[in-house]
């Protein structure tokens, strides 16, 4: 499989630290709101990465970690803890704001079919690890105390900017957001991985170190439940394109200075999801949800399919009429995947089966090409090949793009036939239905005047009569 690798800049062949088996590390939800449609192309994209991985054969182990401390308003460590923020915003403590928005992200996540990761780790609980990693760093001259914070020490480095390919508008979320530069830093790049004295005096959560009470930078938390979880080789780190300065680069230069040699082989970037106004946001403009879209009327799994439509390294514009499009060309997809099963199946040929999963295989492992991987979902409708076939391959697509599409027109199927059943047991349908019969039955028997007397019947009744060839059809008014 070919990856588009941040570091290298380049596609590379993937070839993992163990043979057949793929360690893998998302970063997780900032846990003080509910997650943007944005933060969910991420996630939606990552899960592909995971399943195409695992649909390769590759035995996978992914974690993601769950922010609940640390993470400030600006990524460079200034601003207020998005996490206080939230808590203040909805009067409730820290704990509570995590809990509720961590289940909200892992309800949004299952209406997308984002597959859990195997382990979630939330930051709370791995404060001795980061004290532990934090000691080492300083014991090896990669961090110092200034001003009662810990900071990493980036002139320590021989390259700090790794991922220096990136355009100036995609960093720039990384940047001060017009708060006060901190002037304990020793160089303009140095990051905070612990701070006790803190600016925010009224931080819920604080715990013992050696350097007094305190709470983690967001930066090292993922280097340390990474290592702690994966090992010290980790095969790929995802996260959005905005966490890769100074979040993923932060990252990259303490695990480094920590272990003693390269740490993670891939980094995979997810480009931004925008609306037509520009960068997506939490609180101004139109907050774009998973339930939003719901109460509106959309499948979540039409979002996703919108999602695969274009690749992951594009930035893609949301707007209605864009789910609009999609939700058109999912139901037409649809329309088509239901004949297959209400038709006779046949065998499943084989060679028609390994051809077009050939098809599908080689786009995804091109570098995800996801929107060449829904054609392939096309040419299985196409193809002159039985239903069994096309059935099958549907569903081995959906091992990776995961839009339910044999079982939602299994649904349709069962929804038309509830439907027929319901109008059977209708009274004034069985009413309808009898007279037809009776009137027949006139007919045959040469009685006109009793036919004519029922179709004048089913008039008063509003029922207007077709005679066809296949018989007499009926349109209620
Ligand atoms: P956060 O909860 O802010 O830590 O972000 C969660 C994930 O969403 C991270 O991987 C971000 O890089 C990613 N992300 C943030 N904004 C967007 C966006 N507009 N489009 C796609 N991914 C995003
Ligand atoms: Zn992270």
């Amino acid at each position: 499989m070919l990856l588009y690798n941040s570091l290298t800049r380049k596609r590379d062949e993937f070839i993992p630290n163990e043979e057949g088996k793929v360690s893998m590390y998302t970063c997780g939800p900032t846990v003080y709101h509910y997650a943007h449609i944005g933060n969910l192309r991420s996630y939606i994209m990552e899960d592909v990465l995971e399943k195409h991985l695992r649909y390769l054969g590759y035995d996978v182990k992914r974690v993601m970690n769950i922010t609940d401390v640390g993470h400030l308003t600006s990524d460079a460590d200034e601003g207020e803890d998005k996490m206080l923020k939230g808590a203040k915003r909805e009067k409730k403590t820290v704990m509570d704001i995590a809990r509720f928005y961590t289940d909200a992200f892992f309800a949004d996540c299952k209406k997308l079919n984002i597959k859990t990761p195997d382990e979630v780790v939330p930051a709370t609980s791995c404060i001795d690890e980061f004290i532990k990693v934090i000691t080492s760093l300083i014991e090896k001259g990669f961090a110092y105390e200034a001003g009662g914070n810990i900071y990493f020490d980036t002139s320590k480095l021989e390259e700090y900017y790794v991922f220096n390919d990136f355009k100036e508008e995609d960093l720039a979320v990384g940047v001060r957001e017009g708060v006060e530069g901190d002037n304990n830093k020793r160089n303009k790049a140095d990051f905070v991985l612990w701070f006790t004295k803190s600016k925010f005096d009224d931080q819920e959560l604080k715990w013992e170190s050696p350097w007094g009470v305190g709470y983690p930078g967001w930066h090292i938390e993922c280097s340390c439940i990474s290592m702690k979880t994966l090992g010290e080789k980790l095969d790929i780190h995802c996260g959005g394109i905005d966490n890769a300065f100074p979040h993923h680069t932060n990252e990259i230069a303490q695990s480094e200075a920590f272990l003693g040699h390269k740490w993670c082989n891939y980094w995979m970037h997810v480009h931004h999801l925008n609306t037509t106004g520009g960068k997506m946001s939490k609180s101004k403009g139109e907050f774009l949800t998973v339930s939003l879209l719901e109460e509106k009327g959309y499948d979540p799994l039409v979002y996703r399919f919108f999602c695969l439509q274009s690749h992951y390294r594009k930035s893609l514009v949301f707007s209605y009429e864009n789910l609009d499009n999609a939700t058109a060309a999912f139901n037409k997809l649809l329309a088509k995947v239901i004949p297959l099963h209400k038709a006779e199946k046949g065998e499943i040929d084989t060679a028609t089966f390994d051809a077009l999963k050939t098809k599908f295989r080689e786009a995804l492992d091109n570098d995800l090409n996801t929107s060449l991987a829904v054609t392939a979902l096309y040419d299985v409708l196409k193809a002159n090949t039985t239903p069994a076939t096309k059935i099958a391959l549907i569903d081995d697509f959906d091992r990776v793009l995961s839009l339910d599409i044999n079982a939602k027109a299994l649904a349709a199927i069962e929804k038309e036939k509830a439907e027929a059943a319901e109008k059977a047991n209708d009274p004034f349908i069985m009413k309808i239905e009898s007279l037809i019969e009776e009137r027949k039955n006139a007919k045959k028997e040469k009685n006109y005047a009793r036919a004519d007397e029922i179709r004048n019947e089913l008039t008063a009744m509003g029922v207007t009569l077709i005679d066809t060839a296949q018989g007499t059809q009926y349109k209620i008014d």
